[in-house]
């Protein structure tokens, strides 16, 4: 089980216990772009959850493992190991689990945003459904069939092309 603290604004402090190493890792995230370092200390599984000290140059860090306990001292992005009588066990709290446990590859670079889809000559409509962008118009079903036309005079339906009408031989426009 990971576990995290939060030690300074935008600086974040994880640890793990993977296999019989402590791995301790700091995540400093500033204006653009994020830094990490991390460091292995073959320690043996962790026996207590660690417990985390802030002290006036930085914080400290206590792990009791397998093999003895542990300390270190992280000033900025530095961590190093720490003698015992630097721990200050009245500032101590346990560090808080966590799921979030840092990537080993850097984050991706934040997306650009999108730019605006061009709906500016786009119209929809449905029953036939079609869709008509511009000049270019797309259809599903039966194809668009022409309004039948009438004889204006007598009313018979006139065939496409037809110049008079069939019945009364009215000059159709
Ligand atoms: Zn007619």
């Amino acid at each position: 089980m990971p576990y995290h603290c939060d030690f300074s604004p935008g600086q974040k402090i994880y640890l793990d216990n993977p296999g019989s190493i402590t791995l301790i890792t700091l995540v400093s995230a500033g204006v653009g772009q994020q830094q990490q370092s991390s460091t292995q200390v073959h320690t043996g599984p962790w026996t207590e959850t660690p417990q985390i000290a802030r002290v006036s140059n930085g914080v400290l860090l206590r792990c009791v493992a397998a093999q003895g306990t542990f300390f270190w001292q992280i000033q900025g992005m530095q961590i190093e190991a720490a003698p015992t009588t630097a721990w200050v066990a009245d500032q101590a709290t346990p560090m808080q689990a966590t799921e979030l446990a840092p990537s080993p590859i850097a984050p991706m670079p934040p997306m650009p945003p999108m730019a605006p889809m061009q709906m500016g000559d786009m119209q929809m409509s449905s029953n036939p459904m079609t869709l008509r962008m511009g000049k270019m118009t797309l259809g599903l079903g039966t194809p668009a069939v022409n309004t039948p036309k009438f004889c204006t005079q007598c009313g018979a339906a006139i065939a496409q092309g037809d110049r008079f009408c069939g019945s009364c031989g009215r000059q159709l426009p």
